[in-house]
C-alpha cells in the first residue's frame, strides 16, 4: 500500500508542455480518477508515475520514496490497460503467472495467489482457456487477474474499460470497485467518461489542457463545481447555461438575457453578498433534473422530447440557448408546446462569465 504525492510536476516534449505543474496528493488506499477530455494530459501523468514516461520537472513519491528516476520495475505498481494485452497463446492461468515466472518465483508459492485471484474474478472455471475463447469482460478480468497477483502497493488504471460495449462497461465499473473494496489498494484510474469517474471515485480530479481544475469528492464537484468547465464536464444531459447581466428588480436581482428575458436569482450562489450585483456579467448554470415545471415562469418552446423510460428529456429554447429539461414523471407534452418552468435558488449555479468561476 502506497501513498502518492505530486509536487510541481510537468512535462515537456521538445518545446511543448503539456503538463503544466501539478500538485496532488493520493492517500494510501484512496480510489482516485483523472478524468478530462481527450489530450488534456492524464494519461501522459499517469505514464510519468508509472515510469514508462520520464518526469520533465517536479517531485513525485510513492511510499514516502522519491520515484523520478526510478524504473517501472522498482516501483511496485501494476498497469492495466484499455487493450487487454493478452498472451494469445498462453492459457488465462499462464496469463496470469506470467509476471510471477518472469522473477522466477517458485510456482508452489504464486500457485494460491493466482487461484485466490481467479475466484475473486469469477475466472476459477476458465484458467485452461486462450484468451480467444473468453468474452471482452473475461478478457478484461484476466488482465485485472494478472495486475492483482502481484500485490503491488498501486494500481494504474487507463482508460481500462473503453473497448466494452456498454453493457458489460457498467458490469465491470461495479466490479473494479467491488475489488478495490476488498483489497483496499490505492488506484489511480484515467478516464475520459465522467460516469465512470462519477459512479467509481473516492476523489475525482478534473484535468483540461494540462492543468488541474478542480479536485473533490464526486458529489462536491457535482454539486459545488468550482469553473464553467468542470460544471459543463460533469453531468449528463449537461448542465444549461444562459449568459447576461445581472439587473436589480422590485423582488431582488435577475439575469437579463439577450432576448430581454428575465431569470430572477434569488437563492443563488454569490447573490447575497455583493458579487452578483447589478451590471456584472454573469452565466447561469442549472442542471436538467433541477429545474421544475410550473404554472407561472420562464417559457420554454419544447423541440424534441426524447423518453428513455426512467425520466424524459425536453428540449428547447430558454433565452436563445438550448436547453434540457428532465422529467422524472411522463409528461404528455408534444413538440412544439410551450411549457414554464423555474429554478429553486439553491440549484442555481452562478460563473463569472470572463474568468468561468463559481461566484461567492
Ligand atoms: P489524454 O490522456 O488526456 O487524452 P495525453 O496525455 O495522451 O492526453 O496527451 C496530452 C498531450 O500531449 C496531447 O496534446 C498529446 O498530443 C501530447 N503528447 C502525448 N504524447 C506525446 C509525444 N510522445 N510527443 C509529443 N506530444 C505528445
Amino acid at each position: 500500500m502506497a501513498a502518492v504525492q505530486l509536487s510541481g510536476i510537468y512535462k515537456r516534449y521538445g518545446d511543448t508542455q503539456v503538463v503544466h505543474g501539478i500538485d496532488l496528493h493520493i492517500d494510501d488506499g484512496e480510489f482516485v480518477v483523472l478524468v478530462g477530455p481527450s489530450g488534456c494530459g492524464k494519461s501522459t501523468l499517469m505514464r510519468m508515475v508509472a515510469g514508462l514516461e520520464e518526469i520533465s520537472g517536479g517531485e513525485l513519491t510513492i511510499g514516502g520514496t522519491r520515484a523520478n528516476g526510478l524504473p517501472p520495475q522498482q516501483r511496485n505498481i501494476s498497469m492495466v490497460f484499455q487493450s487487454y494485452a493478452l498472451y494469445p497463446h498462453l492459457s488465462v492461468y499462464d496469463n496470469i503467472a506470467f509476471g510471477p515466472r518472469i522473477r522466477k518465483e517458485a510456482s508452489t508459492s504464486f500457485r494460491p495467489r493466482i487461484e485466490a485471484a481467479a475466484k475473486m474474478l469469477n475466472l476459477s472455471g476458465y484458467l485452461d482457456r486462450l484468451p480467444r475463447a473468453l468474452s471482452g469482460g473475461q478478457r478484461q478480468r484476466v488482465a485485472m487477474g494478472r495486475a492483482v497477483v502481484r500485490e503491488p502497493s498501486l494500481f494504474l488504471f487507463d482508460e481500462p474499460l473503453s473497448n466494452l460495449d456498454a453493457k458489460l462497461r457498467v458490469q465491470m465499473r461495479t466490479e473494479i470497485k467491488a475489488l478495490h473494496q476488498r483489497l483496499k489498494n490505492t488506484v489511480i484510474y484515467v478516464t475520459h467518461d465522467q460516469i465512470e469517474a462519477m459512479t467509481m471515485a473516492d476523489r475525482i480530479v478534473v484535468m483540461n489542457a494540462g492543468r488541474i481544475e478542480q479536485i473533490g469528492r464526486p458529489l462536491e464537484l457535482y454539486d459545488r463545481p468550482a469553473n464553467l468547465f468542470v460544471a459543463s464536464f460533469l453531468g449528463s444531459p449537461s448542465m444549461n447555461f444562459a449568459a447576461g447581466e445581472v439587473v436589480s428588480t422590485a423582488n431582488g436581482v435577475a439575469l437579463q438575457l439577450g432576448d430581454g428575458a428575465q431569470i430572477p436569482l434569488q437563492g443563488a450562489n454569490g447573490v447575497n453578498g455583493t458579487i452578483a450585483k447589478p451590471g456584472a456579467k454573469v452565466t447561469l448554470g442549472v442542471r436538467p433534473e433541477h429545474i421544475e415545471a410550473s404554472n407561472e415562469g420562464i417559457p420554454m418552446d419544447v423541440e424534441v422530447i426524447e423518453p428513455t423510460g426512467a425520466e424524459t428529456h425536453l428540449y428547447g429554447k430558454i433565452g436563445g440557448a438550448s436547453w434540457c429539461v428532465t422529467m422524472r414523471q411522463r409528461a404528455s407534452i408534444e413538440p412544439g408546446q410551450r411549457v414554464t418552468v423555474r429554478f429553486p435558488g439553491q440549484h442555481m449555479h452562478l460563473f463569472d462569465t470572463e474568468s468561468g468561476r463559481r461566484l461567492g
